[in-house]
């Protein structure tokens, strides 16, 4: 091992290194609902399968309208890997319009929900449980199986490759928890623009606050901003945060009225473009804590 580099990335190095199985003949193909499944079905199978994401990068995977290349895949696809808990509702009638007659894997199952915030349905569970990397750890350990399933030949690679994979995350997990440990406790709050957060704020002890009508499209009405600038006085709101295209005006006006600075974009629901600041699931993490913790750090000095 190279002394030089830091133990945490010697760690993730060595984590690193078992590599993916290997395409023998043929690669099972694999679809996945939306890009941050579709990433961590591409760091644990590398090149060994040929994946196809439905709704990709900066896309709205709520609203996502499959085409008709969309259903052809699905109809050949060995493997379809889903989020479940009511997130792709238009997946149900795809698998059932394209006749998939493979394996499906629902990457939440088995996690530990929590209720959802309003506007995702009353009394249904939060369907953004990624948002934990403890809880994304599961989901990789669920994709290993579907691609086992899929794959029997190489069922025992596709399981180990999910291992490595899972303790990436579970390293990840420690990063965050370490980051959102700078700032004390009662600090921990602030505004985002759609309610995907819950997840994270309960693993993590983060208080969001995500006011209904600040989502995507919608507009709040001015009693609403008025009820929510005075929780941000009264609460000592850190920062507003946007994490999804369309919420721009109301944000920038919130954090106007309010007196707090708009501090960038939050990814919640999909990754960014390949060169943007969250191309990958763990870079996502990675860009979150660090804009979090910095909004909360400065509000707290
Ligand atoms: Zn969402």
């Amino acid at each position: 091992m190279n002394p030089r580099l830091p133990r945490r990335a010697a760690l993730a190095a060595a984590l690193a290194a078992p590599s993916p199985p290997k395409a023998q003949g043929t690669r099972p193909s694999v679809v996945a609902s939306f890009s941050i499944l579709g990433d961590m079905v591409r760091q644990i199978a590398g090149d060994g399968a040929a994946l196809r994401v439905l709704a990709g990068s900066d896309t709205d995977a709520h609203a996502f309208q499959p085409r008709p290349s969309d259903a052809e895949a699905v109809r050949g696809a060995a493997v379809v890997v889903r989020n479940g808990l009511g997130f792709e509702p238009w997946l149900d009638r795809l698998l059932r319009s394209a006749g998939h007659r493979g394996a499906v894997v629902t990457a939440s199952e088995g996690v530990q929900t929590i209720r959802a915030p309003h506007g995702h349905g009353a009394d249904a569970p939060d369907p953004h449980a990624w948002q934990d990397a403890g809880r994304a750890r599961i989901y990789a350990a669920n994709i290993g199986e579907g691609l086992a399933k899929g794959d029997p030949p190489r069922a025992e690679a596709w399981r180990e490759a999910a291992a490595a994979y899972g303790a990436r995350l579970e390293a990840l997990d420690r990063h965050v928890r370490d980051r959102i440990a700078e700032v004390p406790p009662e600090r921990r709050i602030v505004v985002t623009s759609h309610d995907s957060f819950g997840y994270f704020g309960a693993a993590y002890r983060v208080r969001f606050l995500a006011p209904q009508g600040i989502g995507a499209g919608a507009q709040p009405s001015a009693a609403q901003v008025a009820a929510l600038i005075r929780q941000i006085r009264a609460e000592r709101v850190s920062a507003v945060f946007l994490d999804g295209p369309g919420s721009q005006t109301v944000m920038e006006r919130l954090a106007r009225e309010a007196g707090v600075r708009p501090r960038g974009r939050l990814y919640a629901d999909t990754l960014s473009a390949p060169d943007g600041p969250a191309p990958d699931y763990e870079a996502m993490q990675r860009h979150n804590v660090d804009l979090l913790v910095a909004a909360m750090r400065d509000a707290a000095a």
